[in-house]
């Protein structure tokens, strides 16, 4: 069964059209990375799935329905979740008061502060729990924000960029995680530059270029595929 399924799916900034018309179908249950050169649209193809943006065409299927007009709050109900490219964390509260925050609307009193406890254990920031979150280093801010974006327990994860700024080491790390994730029932479409991590986490890949699908399959097909190769050409700092 497809979880996730865009169809024709489009967005024109004028006459820019940043997203083309993309097919991309999302099995339950696998964990799809999406890579593309800069620009080709990624961002763009979140914002809509999570309605940030109405698209220009096309729609928009998820657990079998049409949430192509659906309110982004009302699909985050329905369980989609995302970690954006863009930090969303508030630097000057506490790790622990940006737990409660993205908590706030679901749980209260005791089991608030124990599913906090529990996130702060996951995310390996328990002693850093009381500091606020701007002193934070650069992969624990992307474990803070993994730990919002999965503190609702979301069926679909999207994540934008996760081990931007990371050492291999925390890369490595965020990948194992993702894994365990995947692994308790979270469907994942993640954006990612780094080929260590598309190669160990990745059921399948898909390319986006000039807004569309371009390539599909598993990370060897893809990195076998010259075409692929080629669109990367004279961007020096990704590596297919
Ligand atoms: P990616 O995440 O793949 O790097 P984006 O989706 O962020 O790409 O952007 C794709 C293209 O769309 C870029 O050329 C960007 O300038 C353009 N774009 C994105 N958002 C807007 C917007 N709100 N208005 C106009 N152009 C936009
Ligand atoms: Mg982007």
């Amino acid at each position: 069964m497809n979880l996730l399924e865009t169809r024709d799916l489009q967005k024109h900034f004028g006459g820019l059209h940043v997203t083309a018309g993309v097919n991309l179908a999302l099995a339950q249950g696998e964990i799809h990375c999406l890579i593309g050169p800069n620009g080709a649209g990624k961002s763009t193809l979140f914002k809509l799935i999570l309605g940030e943006y109405a698209p220009s065409g096309g729609s928009i299927w998820y657990g079998g329905d049409d949430i192509t007009g659906l309110a982004p709050h009302l699909r985050i109900r329905r369980g989609i979740s995302v970690k954006f490219q863009v930090p969303g964390i508030f630097a000057a509260l506490s790790v622990r008061q940006n737990l409660a925050i993205a908590l706030q609307h679901h749980l209260e009193g005791h089991s608030m502060a124990e599913e906090i406890e529990r996130l702060l254990e996951y995310l390996n920031l328990r002693s850093e729990a009381a500091q606020r979150a701007g002193n934070l280093s650069h992969g624990q801010k992307q474990w803070l924000e993994i730990g919002m974006a999965i503190s609702l327990k979301p069926r679909l994860l999207l994540l934008d960029e996760p081990t931007a700024g990371m050492s291999p080491e925390e890369t490595h790390a965020t990948g194992e995680m993702v894994k365990d994730l995947n692994a308790r029932g979270m469907t994942v479409l993640a954006v990612e530059h780094d080929m260590a991590f598309v190669r160990q986490v990745a059921s399948r890949v898909s390319v986006l270029h000039f807004g569309r699908i371009f390539a599909q399959g598993t990370i060897d097909e893809v990195t076998a595929d010259e075409r692929v190769a080629e669109i990367y050409l004279g961007q020096g700092h990704h590596h297919v």
